[in-house]
């Protein structure tokens, strides 16, 4: 099959969430299954070019909007030149992806309305036999509708949602911006949103396949309470919606080999595990080494349950265990974390985005927190288990199809998912039930390594989920 796969952010050449490791590691994961797959993202100012190899492909051409023209220039990696880039000065010129620190860029729509346009431009002039078009989140979403109402191409068509809680959302001006079909295309199956325009619903709409990236959260989003207004889109089109699960990149997480951390380590080296959190302590200054660490890494949004976190700071700071948080975000949180930077003794905390310290914390971490509002699928618990961490999650979306509680298993041998602690209600009082359940369980050494130990052990590769996408792609 020959497969044309298009995103706005694939690791590492940018990344700012979940949506870039699963750009990149679908794609890798579908190309070692024999299966030929472009990839195509917008070569933004922050790439370095230098450093991934990326070369001018020798293909400029001109696409003119509304008497309006705009340039595309197309660049490939030297050692895969199946991986595209695009160049043009609205999409790419500019140092944040989406937004800078005033908020989103007011001519997202724009810009990704002309990314859309060069996906399918770059697919015709390079003469790319495509079988199935597959686009993900709203930055691509316009692909299916171009190509139905403008350019009449029928390749199969496949838009993965990966948050529902983003969708470019737009004043309808920017249909004209983009010359969009008003009467074919603004219109409730279509653009129209309350008199704005929405690029995730159109490709809702005029995709063959919609899929999201769990089983749980394709039935969430059906619902008023997850479906963020799309609910009943979702329903019209869940004759066409599949829920298939997100795996994680097993060479890039891997304690055996990766190269961030300190001290690498395996299930038979597990030793290693704990000269990390050793290290890790003396370098922030965390004191009583037999205590548990339990971390949060993530995006500092209300999604991913920093309300909570907050709320329990006061708690936290009484329990025999130390904690570091890791992120940012929102304005609003990064301030209020600022302001609690060496509040505590045994809570450490760091604003940013770092992949490096990321990796310190998934080797050195007993527990992971994560509790999430509602979480599409969440990388960072399947993360965390390779390298023997225990999450700690809300049971939600891709969460409770991936974490297991550790009391409702009679055999931690036998179970197939990774184990961890959930909890159903979203408040304090059963988020704090459930550190307690951790610190009681971290008293009993054995049982927890060996927890431990069956979660690094756990497949959360892609190797099967690449496969349900190879047989939709087949459909
Ligand atoms: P999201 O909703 O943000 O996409 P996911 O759990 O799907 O959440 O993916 C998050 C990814 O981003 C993981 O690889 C996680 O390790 C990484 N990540 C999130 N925040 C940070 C941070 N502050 N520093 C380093 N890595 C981070």
């Amino acid at each position: 099959m020959n497969i044309l796969f298009a995103a706005s952010e694939i690791f590492p050449y940018a990344k700012t969430g979940g949506l870039a490791d699963v750009a990149y590691a679908l794609p890798e994961t579908l190309r070692e299954e024999g299966e030929k797959v472009y990839t195509v993202m917008p070569l933004y100012n922050q790439i370095d070019r230098d450093k991934y190899n990326i070369i001018y492909g020798g293909l400029t051409f001109d696409y003119w909007l509304m008497g309006v023209r705009h340039q595309f220039d197309v660049f490939y990696k030297e050692d895969n030149p199946d991986e595209i880039f695009i160049y043009n000065p609205i999409l790419c010129n500019r140092w944040g992806l989406y937004h800078d620190s005033y908020g989103a860029y007011g001519d997202n729509g724009l810009r990704f309305g002309l990314f859309s346009y060069s996906i399918l431009e770059v697919m015709i002039r390079m003469k790319l036999e495509i079988d199935v078009v597959h686009v993900n989140d709203w930055q691509t979403a316009l692909v299916p509708l171009l190509m139905k109402t403008r350019y009449h191409l029928s390749q199969k068509t496949v838009l993965t949602i990966h948050n529902l809680a983003f969708q470019g959302i737009f004043p309808k001006k920017v249909m004209n911006e983009l010359e969009l079909d008003w009467d074919r295309c603004f219109k409730f199956n279509g653009l129209e949103y309350f008199d704005n325009v929405n690029f995730l619903k159109a490709g809702i709409f005029y995709s063959d396949y919609v899929t999201t990236v769990s089983k749980t959260y394709a039935h969430e989003i059906q619902t008023a309470r997850f479906g963020e207004t799309l609910d009943d889109t979702l329903r019209i089109n869940s004759y066409k919606l599949r829920g298939i699960v997100n795996g994680i990149s097993t060479e890039v997480f891997d304690p055996k080999k990766d190269e961030f951390i300190e001290k690498n380590f395996s299930i038979e080296k597990y030793e290693g595990k704990l000269e990390n959190k050793k290290l890790l302590y003396k370098e922030l200054n965390l004191k009583e080494e037999e205590r548990p660490l339990f971390v949060f890494i993530g995006r500092f949004t209300h999604q991913k349950g920093v309300d909570l976190i907050l709320d329990a700071m006061n708690l936290f700071r009484s329990y025999e265990a130390n904690f570091v948080i890791l992120g940012s975000g929102e304005d609003m949180y990064n301030e209020t974390f600022e302001n609690l930077i060496g509040s505590y003794e045994n809570i450490h905390i760091k604003i940013g985005y770092d992949e490096a310290f990321s990796r310190r914390l998934y080797a050195s971490a007993d527990f992971l927190l994560m509790p999430s509002i509602f979480e599409p699928c969440g990388l960072n618990q399947m993360i965390c288990m390779k390298y023997g961490v225990l999450p700690i999650v809300s049971k939600t979306g891709g969460l409770k199809d991936t974490v297991e509680d550790y009391t409702d298993v009679y055999e931690i041998e036998k179970s197939s998912l990774g184990l961890g602690i959930t909890f159903d209600e979203y408040n304090l009082f059963w988020f704090n039930h459930a550190i307690a359940k951790a610190l009681a369980l971290y008293s009993n050494r054995s049982k927890f390594e060996k927890i431990s130990k069956h979660n690094m052990g756990v497949d959360n590769s892609w190797k099967h989920s690449a496969k349900e996408y190879l047989n939709l792609y087949k459909a």
